[in-house]
């Protein structure tokens, strides 16, 4: 009897999910696996949550509903919590499985669980099997070996686009076979240490995790709505639910693939037809790959202070007051203060917003830009390492921006975008 394992990390999805396919199709019997690695729940460097309680609360709703989609063909998720590289091996032993499928990681500590995970399981002759699950363009359909990526977005976008085809996507199975699974037990809010949040009536959208509501965001963004045939011209608002997908929280936990969103861009242009902004999204999601090939390339080196940059900036202050202000909405400026609120008070911040905050924080405070991007990191619903890491190198001058020192106008911006101030009222009024 060949028994496989499906470890399941941030690919909390049925459907297109290459290492759930291949599993049924090499075994027998298949054991979903979900393992709360303690890791992602300590504290960082930079004293911050690793995982904060809007990101801890999206896991919890996105595993649950992993769970009972699991048991609606037949099987069902085991819920782990510890290390990885303990876990997982004990039920390959509990199950005498001979193969493990998984998602491949590319951002360090990822990559450096999955190498313990190999190691423990090499032990017990068993093998890990990783697939490219997580981006719109397979990284060996690329038209350049990972070293030979241009480190500039346009240039990358170009010839990808030109030369490279995206791969359909992987249909949800139709049935599991696996051993009787018993109800699944997940962590409690004690368990992990955190807070469950409080409901925030003023928030973009209520985010509910799982593959289920990121399939009726999509149904309801695309199809019910046709927001998607003007997103270009909305994509850059900051009141609301609809000014923008919101497809990145799920994107990032995996419960729905970039692909798949791409197959249903397609199935709507087919219908409604295609316009700028049905492309747009398409080259959103190519900036996501492309921070994720950069991790790729460069490895460590957007978590270091000169990023990719072979220069070494100016050094820049670490003031406690100063990082205090900025988190809790304090600063000189309303629009900053109004963004920060809303990421402190949801754990969402539009793309502006983001964009404002972080360069606020490296030119005006002029503080080290990583210990923004570890705030973003615990707080962010949608935090993913590579779009995190990288748009934030990006901002400080020290990523893939070639025109290095981009410097925004707070005023200019918060006049071109908060015209009539209806963002800021929302978030300093009642705060
Ligand atoms: C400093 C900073 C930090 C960021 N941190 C993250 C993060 O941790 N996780 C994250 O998913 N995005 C991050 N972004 C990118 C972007 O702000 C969010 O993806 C976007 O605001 C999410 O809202 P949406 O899904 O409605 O986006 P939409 O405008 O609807 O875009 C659709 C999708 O395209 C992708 N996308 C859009 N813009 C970018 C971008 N600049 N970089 C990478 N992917 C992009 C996202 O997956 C997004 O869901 C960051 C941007 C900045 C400036």
């Amino acid at each position: 009897m060949k028994t496989a394992i499906v470890w399941f990390k941030t690919d909390l999805r049925l459907l297109d999910n290459e290492a759930l396919v291949k599993a049924i199709a090499q075994s027998d019997q298949v054991v979903p696996v979900y393992c709360f690695d303690e890791a992602q729940f300590e504290t960082t460097t930079y004293g911050f949550n690793k995982t904060g309680n809007y990101r801890a609360q999206f896991l919890l709703e996105s595993v649950q509903d992993l769970d009972a989609n699991l048991r609606k063909l037949g099987s069902g998720l085991v819920v782990l919590k510890g290390k990885p590289e303990e876990e997982i091996a004990k039920i390959v032993l509990q199950y005498r499985a001979q193969k493990v499928f998984a998602k491949r990681e590319v951002a360090y500590e990822e990559k450096q669980t999955e190498k313990k995970v190999q190691d423990a399981l090499f032990k017990l002759r068993c093998e890990l099997e990783t697939f490219s699950t997580s981006t719109l363009y397979h990284a060996e359909d690329l038209p350049f070996s990972i070293k030979d990526i241009p480190d500039v977005f346009t240039s990358f976008r170009k010839k990808t686009e030109f030369d490279a085809t995206i791969r359909p996507i992987f249909e949800v199975p139709t049935a599991i076979t696996s051993p009787e699974i018993a109800p699944m037990e997940i962590p409690s809010w004690k368990d992990l240490d955190l807070k469950k949040p409080k409901k925030e009536s003023r928030a973009a959208i209520q985010f509910k995790g799982g593959e289920t509501a990121a399939l009726n965001r999509l149904h309801y963004y695309f199809f019910e709505t046709k927001q998607l045939s003007v997103y270009k011209e909305t994509r850059n608002g900051m009141v609301g639910a609809d000014y923008s997908s919101k497809f990145s929280a799920w994107l990032a936990m995996g419960c729905i693939s970039p692909r798949a969103i791409y197959d249903q861009i397609k199935k709507y242009e087919k219908e409604n037809g295609a316009n700028d902004s049905t492309y747009w999204l398409v080259f959103e999601l190519l900036w996501r790959d492309f921070f994720r090939f950069m991790f790729k390339k460069y490895q460590t080196k957007f978590f270091l202070y000169t990023g990719i940059q072979p220069e070494k900036p100016i050094s820049k202050k670490a003031s406690e007051s100063a990082l205090s202000q900025w988190i809790n909405g304090k600063t000189d400026s309303d629009f900053i203060n109004a963004n920060m609120l809303e990421l402190k008070k949801t754990g969402f911040m539009s793309n502006r917003g983001r964009q404002n905050v972080a360069s606020y924080f490296c030119n005006e405070l002029q503080m080290d830009w990583r210990m923004g991007a570890a705030y973003f990191e615990s707080q962010l619903i949608d935090y993913d390492v590579c779009s995190n890491w990288g748009n934030w190198a990006y901002l400080a001058g020290v990523g893939n921006d070639p025109r290095k020192h981009r410097y925004f106008n707070i005023e200019k911006q918060a006049k071109d975008y908060d015209k009539d101030g209806e963002f800021r009222k929302l978030w300093l009024l009642e705060n």
